[in-house]
């Protein structure tokens, strides 16, 4: 059930499409917002995004292996490689979910229940398997990187400057990825996708 808003800082209207929504970008003013219950509160100010040749954008409709999704938000991240986007989607069915989109490759993810201890950052190996609960997780990358900025809304806190580390691998055939921040760990998992798995609808 969308809810209408006034932004704290320019007043605009705004609208929050998702009940997991906690994080909100205006787009008249740029300003970064925490939802709460009991309404929002300005963070500071979000940079715009500068744009690359995506086929996503706030707004838009489309389909994932067959499943209807509109784009809610997206956010960025910077490493030492440069960035990576994280589009937010809300599904036919309310249900959230990512698409993660890295120099054109695309990983569908959501958010799981991480429900065993990890071993600590500093010993995650890269190119090695690690205990992951009954698994062996495959380690492909770990590293740094820091929120640019975000656009729309989406269903985590990321003031721009935000600090993560995270770790990405696969395990018992499914795409993983652990984002580390001050507040503890968060699992994320899901598949690979390939180009033509995903449609974007005509805009209206
Ligand atoms: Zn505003």
């Amino acid at each position: 059930m969308a809810r209408q808003l006034t932004c704290p800082s320019c007043g605009g209207p705004l609208t929050i499409e998702s009940s997991f929504t906690t994080f909100l970008v205006c787009s008249y003013c740029g300003a970064s917002l925490y939802v709460r219950d009991s309404g929002i509160d300005v963070t500071g100010k979000t940079a715009q995004l500068a744009e690359y040749p995506s086929r996503f954008s706030i707004g838009a409709r489309g389909q994932v292996r067959g499943r209807g999704f509109r784009v809610l938000g997206r956010l960025r991240y910077l490493n030492a490689d440069g960035f990576w986007d994280e589009w937010f989607l809300q599904f036919s069915d309310q249900q959230v979910g990512w698409i993660t989109e890295d120099e054109g490759d695309l990983t569908l993810v959501f958010k799981s229940k991480l429900t065993f201890p990890v071993p600590p950052y500093e010993q995650l190996r890269v190119g090695s398997f690690v205990p992951f609960g009954k698994d062996q997780l495959f380690l492909s990358e770990k590293g740094d990187a820091q929120v640019a900025g975000a656009e729309g809304e989406i269903s985590l806190n990321a003031p721009p400057g935000k600090a993560i580390r995270y770790v990405e691998g696969n395990v018992a055939n499914k795409a993983m990825r652990l984002m580390l921040d001050d507040h503890g760990i968060v699992l994320y998992t899901g598949e690979p996708l390939e180009f033509n798995d995903v449609t974007i609808a005509p805009m209206e």
